[in-house]
């Protein structure tokens, strides 16, 4: 495994993570979880993403139980949750980026934990209804209280990033370290172009998801639709709308025969791929099975593979290189 610091932070995050959006407490069983952290863990990965919303809290209580069970010392890894989705409650206060809410959106996700502080603590979203000043607030009295380490965002534009950043800076208070934006070789923009100062500027980290673009980039989806996978579970059309079109499939054709002649698995040239990007602070991995996961650890080794020829011929295929800015 390799490890980097999470932004400009003391940090050290490894550059595979795991995280459990639709699988802990929800597409597997809790028996699959604990062995999907273990093969995590013994390869060095450190960083378990979780969230409030993801199976409406019972990822954090699947995780936690896991946690305590393995009892591994818990200087060796970090936990993120993340507050704004709330766990399902419909009433306005059991959302967003009130004071009210992330104050007992951290503690709550403690208890579901059982875990004393959470390392990273992120926005989930920008929140329109609260003033950025108030989250900046809140994120920054939870540190002082310990009972998180580390905050930030995910999906914010750079602009809310900035005055987050900004508001923290004139007021001595902790600013966020680390945004959460999706990132693959269908959704570039945010890292490759919105965010290009912020790494210089903020120091900004990165925890990107959906590396593999829901497991469309696994090639799996090419010839037919599996059954059992998590496009054809149910209520997550949305899911399948966004991912599995003509147009993306044509282009896993051609990736996963390129990936073939470089003698490797497409999910893993995938995933090499988003590592290649030094601005990536870690790459979250999901996975429903065991050997997936085996598999996609293979991707540290595999970005040596890719090589500057070998991006180009993927920047052919994919035809969305962003416009980067010039400087
Ligand atoms: P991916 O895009 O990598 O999708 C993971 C899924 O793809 C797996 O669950 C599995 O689904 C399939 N898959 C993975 N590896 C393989 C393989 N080798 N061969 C075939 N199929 C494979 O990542 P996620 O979308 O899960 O995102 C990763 C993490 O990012 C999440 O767990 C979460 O922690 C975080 N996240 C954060 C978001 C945010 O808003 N901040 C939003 C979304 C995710 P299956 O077997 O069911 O087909």
């Amino acid at each position: 495994m390799e490890y980097n610091n999470l932004g400009k932070s003391g940090l050290q995050i490894s550059r595979l993570s795991l995280g459990s959006w639709l699988t802990f407490g929800k597409q597997i069983g809790d028996d699959v979880a604990e062995k999907l952290m273990d093969i995590a863990y013994e390869n060095g990965i450190n960083f378990f993403d979780n969230a409030e919303i993801y199976a409406r809290g019972q990822s954090e209580i699947v995780m936690g139980s896991i946690l305590k069970k393995k009892n591994w010392s818990r200087d060796t890894y970090l936990v993120s949750s993340k507050v704004f989705f709330g766990t399902g409650g419909q009433l306005p206060t059991q959302k967003g980026l009130s004071r009210k809410h992330i104050m007992e959106g951290c503690n709550q996700a403690l208890k579901r934990f059982q875990l004393d502080y959470l390392d990273l603590f992120l926005c989930h979203r920008p929140d329109k209804q609260t003033p950025i000043e108030e989250t900046v607030w809140s994120m920054h009295q939870l540190v002082l209280q310990g009972k998180i380490l580390y905050w930030g965002t995910s999906e914010w534009s750079a602009q809310e990033i900035m005055e987050a950043h900004m508001f923290a800076k004139h007021n001595h208070l902790i600013g966020p370290i680390v945004e959460q934006p999706e990132y693959n070789m269908f959704c570039r923009d945010k890292i490759e172009v919105e965010f290009s100062q912020m790494y210089k500027t903020v120091g900004l980290g990165t925890t990107v998801w959906s590396p593999l673009a829901s497991g469309i980039l696994s090639g799996k989806y090419n010839d037919s639709f599996p059954a059992d996978t998590r496009l054809g579970m149910e209520g997550l059309d949305w899911l399948k709308d966004k991912n599995f079109t003509a147009e993306r499939i044509e282009k896993v054709k051609k990736l996963t025969q390129l990936a073939k002649d470089l003698n490797l698995n497409l999910p893993v040239m995938s995933l090499a791929w988003c590592l290649k990007n030094p601005h990536v602070s870690t790459v979250i991995l999901g996975a429903s099975k065991e050997q997936q996961l085996v598999e996609n650890l293979k991707a540290i080794e595999a970005k040596e593979m890719l090589t500057d020829e070998v991006m180009e011929k993927i920047d052919t295929i994919l035809q969305n290189s962003p416009v980067k800015p010039a400087f």
